[in-house]
């Protein structure tokens, strides 16, 4: 994919109104990552997008969501999973920030947290489920008080760690009560072998934007 430079979140297809709610979190500029993903995640695309740490990736499929979202609201709309509840937090957080005036539903499936309560947050459909592996799959094989098969968008935040490695298991329970139509957003530090074999592996065109290393 070639690199693309923007100077404006308007460039970039975004509707007014989360427009608006970046500018009133001081964020004006879009960041590289934001810029090269942000349009082909809005055109229904398959990304794969990598760029270091701090470089705005949650906003990157953020953003798209939201804006899908609204055009079609339904729970559970997108499943976004990441390696550490610290990380789920901070991405749940930008989710609620951004999506306050749509009145956003999430919730935040962790371990150390009550499964109960977890479950009945669950059985309510939030738009947007944040989940940490682990937990998640102990949820989907433990109750039935929720369905992701009708997910509309995956995200694998830190795609690198959780493919390929000590999450597998848990990943592969999850995967498999996912429809199979369903739009993937993966995105990490880098793009890895496994990021690289799934990219070869995989039927739809998948969009890879890699930022280039400063020098
Ligand atoms: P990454 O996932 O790439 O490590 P984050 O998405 O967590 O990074 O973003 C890091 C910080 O940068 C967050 O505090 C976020 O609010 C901020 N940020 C995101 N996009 C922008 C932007 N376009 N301009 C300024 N700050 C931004
Ligand atoms: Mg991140």
């Amino acid at each position: 994919m070639s690199e693309k430079t923007s100077k404006a979140f308007a460039d970039l297809n975004l509707n007014p109104w989360l427009i608006r709610q970046c500018t009133s979190i001081g964020i004006k500029v879009p960041t590289p990552i934001q810029t090269n993903c942000i349009p082909a995640i809005l055109e229904g695309k398959d990304v794969i997008g990598a760029a270091k740490t701090g470089s705005g990736k949650t906003l990157a499929f953020a953003l798209p969501i939201l804006q899908q979202l609204c055009e079609d609201p339904y729970g559970i709309y997108a499943l976004i999973i990441t390696p550490t509840r610290e990380l789920a937090f901070q991405i749940a957080d930008q989710f609620a920030v951004i999506g306050k005036p749509i009145n956003l539903k999430h919730c935040v499936i962790v371990g150390g947290m009550d499964m109960v309560t977890q479950g009945k947050e669950l059985a309510k459909r939030p738009h947007i489920v944040v989940a940490t592996p682990g937990r998640l799959a102990d949820h989907i094989e433990s109750c039935n008080t929720f369905s992701l098969a009708r997910i509309k968008f995956l995200v694998l935040d830190e795609a690198d760690r959780l493919l390929g490695g000590q999450f597998d298991g848990q990943i592969g329970t999850i995967f498999k009560v996912l429809p199979k139509k369903k739009q993937c957003l993966f995105f990490s530090a880098t793009v890895t072998d496994t990021l690289q074999k799934l990219k070869e592996v995989t039927e739809t065109d998948v969009v890879v934007y890699e930022q280039p290393a400063e020098i």
